[in-house]
């Protein structure tokens, strides 16, 4: 049987790139039913995340041009991965495949290809991966390829500088949508779900037009988001480290009381001072692991919406 294919699209402030890089995906998605790995009716699906350009008139625009084209619109800004959520849930019962992408040319879309060729050949979901950075700046890279080697060393298992551009099949989304966490990390969540996978490699351009989103700032939350939702591995590393402090302190004890006992004991207020701010901060730092995690189960039992649509460019009541 031949798949019907929506490609998911989060869109936020992306008003420049966005008339010249729809064209490419309504082309892939007429090549791809050309070649007949796909049915004529796929669609090219975008997500509105709330921006506050002309975006959303642009995708409507493009709906009315093209049935090819249709869009959802988040009742505000709700940030890449619960757009991309958006997305794939209300795809996930119209289609037998997705695959997200982002709207701004980065990822080589040629790649749907051999994605697709992966699915027709039995594999449920297909990472794409990067096999070069060359286009990045050096701090992009390099603060990008620290961010997979931390998440690792912390416990959280990504696959390596895949992001979020992937094929999902409906019944591995179908599963997916029993994980209910308001607390998202896709590429972290996704491989937990199973089923038979693989991956493509592509290699990352530049962004065609406008600024990426994702400065240092957001890219430090991203991690600290997935390794905390995904590992308790700093826990049981603070957990360690108290140990740790805890046997120098015992055998400092056992030095200072024999320094006592012999008569030798000193001021020692440099010492002590040391030893009191290395502590403090210790437990500082150790008391904010701790919080982080508390927040996340905090955020957690509220259970909110992780996404609200406000606008669908077709009517519900039809089929997309
Ligand atoms: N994006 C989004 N909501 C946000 C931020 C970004 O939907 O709050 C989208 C954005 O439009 C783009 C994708 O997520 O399609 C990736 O963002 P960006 O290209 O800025 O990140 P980078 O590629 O630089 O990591
Ligand atoms: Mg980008």
């Amino acid at each position: 049987m031949i798949p019907r294919l929506f490609i998911v699209i989060p869109c936020y402030n992306e008003q420049e790139v966005l008339p010249i890089t729809a064209p490419m995906f309504l082309a892939k998605v007429k090549d791809l039913a050309a070649a007949g790995k796909i049915t004529d009716d796929s669609r090219v699906l975008f997500v509105n995340d709330g921006s506050r350009d002309n975006t959303w008139q642009i995708i409507e625009e493009l709906a009315k041009t093209d049935a090819h084209y249709i869009g959802i619109s988040q009742s505000r800004n709700r940030g890449h991965q619960n757009a991309v959520l958006a997305g794939l849930m209300e795809a996930k019962d119209k289609c037998d495949i997705t695959i997200s992408i982002d709207c701004d040319g980065q990822d080589d879309i040629n790649a749907m290809d051999a994605m697709v060729d992966a699915y027709l050949d039995g594999c449920e979901v297909v990472y794409g991966v990067r096999s070069s950075r060359e286009t990045d700046t050096f701090f992009k890279r390099f603060t990008a390829q620290s961010f997979y080697k931390f998440l690792a060393a912390m416990g959280a298992e990504v696959v390596y500088n895949h992001a979020d551009y992937r094929l999902i099949s409906a019944r591995v989304l179908k599963e997916f949508s029993n994980f209910k966490e308001v607390n998202l990390f896709l590429r972290g969540m996704i491989p937990l779900v199973g089923f038979k996978s693989t991956s493509v490699s592509y290699s990352r351009a530049e962004r065609i037009a406008g600024e990426s989103h994702y400065p240092l700032k957001k890219m430090i939350a991203l991690a600290i988001d997935g390794i905390t939702s995904l590992s308790v591995k700093p826990l049981r590393m603070i957990m360690g480290f108290g140990m740790f402090i805890a046997f120098v302190s015992f055998i400092g004890c056992i030095w200072a009381l024999i320094t006592a006992l012999c008569g030798k004991a000193v001021a020692g207020w440099a010492s002590m001072t040391c030893i009191v701010c290395f502590v403090g901060g210790v437990q500082l730092i150790c008391l904010g692991i701790i919080g982080e995690y508390i927040g996340k189960i905090y955020m957690e039992t509220k259970q909110r919406p992780r996404y609200i649509i406000s606008d669908r460019t077709w009517d519900e009541q039809e089929n997309g």
